[in-house]
């Protein structure tokens, strides 16, 4: 029986997609070969990113005015690629620091300009979503985390800025609609909601580009791969494909609007449990709790049974429910993939270990 698969990254995968993941790996489409021992440059290859492009701007509406690029190197590349090419020496960047995320593409961008850090949640742990500041006007991008991943809070609403708009998506592409419209540049590491690990995706305004002076290598420069359909050098292609198959996965079942649905459902089972619950408290501030990373710990007086919540957790086939190794208490990642059965079952291993314990 397959487990009910909790982990934040790289993450559950819809069954429908890994199946036939795994029959493209033996026989691609009846061809004879598999996927992974075709030319990037192959036909089968070409129509399998052309689909991945299509689909991504399927869903999220993506105009003309913008590319849509598969590349490497995850989310972590992009803290610095964005930055370099998007900022002058001496020219100003706003981020808004909701995780450790955030923290490091802080520490990446201070490397090609100057960075101010406009708001922080890190003074209560990083367990809310700063609001309410003002945006410097000569800032050449604000950047925000719209999910952060290892402390479970989320973007519900994005600021007004009249500012080129930067956001690492990694953990919640796809799981909501979002106005596109809004943003200049998007990037997500694939492996949390979007596919496997190994690319990286990327929306980019090809108008905020070709603007700083320094020489980029090639490929670090944006304009390499939107001159190249993401295919400058060898793509990765498996997982590209199987991002292709995910995308089209979160098509047939509805589309965006569907999934954030079934999302808030999901998270909503979650936290109403932990909120009725004695021995757990949620750890986001209850407005900008995640749909897609629940975080929760024990009580003060309930704390050293976390081991036998782990175990009873296991006993029920939960797994990957561990807190990040910097926050501590647990996780539960409940991504478009997850089946609301699987919440369920989660749901009730709180449900008797609060009945036990509590
Ligand atoms: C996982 C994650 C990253 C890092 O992704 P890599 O692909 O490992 O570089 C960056 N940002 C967010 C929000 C993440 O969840």
């Amino acid at each position: 029986m397959k487990k009910h698969n909790f982990n934040a990254g790289p993450a559950i995968l819809p069954a429908p997609v890994l199946e036939k993941a795994a029959e493209s790996a033996l026989n691609y489409e009846g061809i004879g070969l598999s996927v992974l021992e075709i030319s990037h440059r192959s036909a089968e290859f070409k129509s399998i990113l052309a689909q991945a492009e299509e689909l991504a701007r399927e869903l999220l509406e993506i105009g003309d005015e913008y590319a849509v690029l598969f590349l490497t190197g995850g989310a972590s590349s992009q803290f610095f690629m964005s930055a370099m090419n998007l900022l002058n020496e001496g020219d100003l960047a706003t981020y808004v620091d909701t995780g450790s995320w955030s923290a490091k593409a802080i520490k990446e961008a201070k490397v090609f300009g100057e960075v101010e850090v406009i708001a922080s949640s890190k003074d209560k742990g990083y367990t809310y979503i700063p609001k309410g500041y003002a945006i410097p006007e000569n800032s050449k991008y604000l950047h925000l985390t719209s999910n952060n991943t290892i402390f479970g809070t989320q973007f519900q609403e994005w600021p007004e800025t009249e500012v080129p708009f930067v956001c690492d998506m990694s953990s919640d592409i796809f799981s909501r609609p979002v106005d596109l419209s809004r943003f200049d540049l998007i990037y997500a590491g694939a492996q949390k909601n979007m596919g496997p690990a190994g690319t990286t995706l990327v929306i980019v305004k090809k108008d905020i580009l070709g603007k700083v002076e320094r020489t980029l290598p090639t490929m670090l420069n944006y304009e390499t791969h939107i001159a190249k359909s993401s295919a400058f050098n060898t793509p990765p292609v498996y997982a590209i494909y199987v991002s292709m198959l995910t995308m089209k996965w979160v098509k047939e079942t509805g589309g965006l609007t569907a999934m954030a649905h079934r999302n808030e459902a999901k998270a909503k089972l979650l936290y109403d449990a932990i909120d009725a619950s004695t021995c757990f408290v949620g750890v986001a501030a209850t407005e900008d709790r995640s749909l897609m990373n629940a975080t929760f710990i024990l009580t003060e007086e309930k704390k050293g049974l976390a081991d036998q919540f782990l175990a009873d957790c296991a006993a029920a086939q939960c797994v990957g429910v561990k807190g990040h190794r910097s926050v501590g208490g647990f996780r539960a990642s409940i991504y478009n993939a997850m089946p609301i059965e699987s919440v369920a079952a989660l749901v009730e291993v709180i449900k008797v270990f609060d009945g036990k314990h509590g």
